[in-house]
């Protein structure tokens, strides 16, 4: 799977609003779902470790998710190993979203390449 970075999908003022909430749960990670229209909603993180991941009750196969975003406090701005995994895996599945991660400098949103061999399945 090949990860680009990707211009964000959100206006300015969106983006301070995920770093502000990013701010609001530090140091705990926080997360949530862009809907299309841009609608940004913050989902409950409850992963038992939420100072490092995230998890939660999102409802992953709802065709509205424009994507899913989370943060990362202390940063850095690019996917950890996990978040990899779990990109790997909705690709597996045909769910392609973006992928954002806040940090409280500023947003930073990533999108997988979409190609033949991955997509089935
Ligand atoms: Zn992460």
């Amino acid at each position: 799977m090949k990860l680009n970075a990707v211009e964000s999908c959100l206006v300015p003022q969106q983006q301070t609003h995920l770093v502000h909430l990013a701010l609001a749960g530090y140091p705990r990670e926080v997360c949530g779902v862009v809907f299309s229209h841009d609608i940004i909603v913050q989902y409950r993180n409850i992963s038992p470790d939420p100072e490092h991941n995230y998890d939660a009750e999102i409802d992953m196969g709802d065709n509205d998710i424009k994507a899913i975003w989370h943060s990362h406090p202390n940063g850095p701005n690019t996917p950890s190993d996990t978040d990899l995994q779990f990109i790997e895996h909705c690709e597996r599945h045909g769910m392609h979203f973006r992928h954002i991660i806040v940090t409280l400098k500023g947003v930073f949103e990533y999108e997988a390449e979409r190609d033949a061999t991955s997509s089935a399945a």
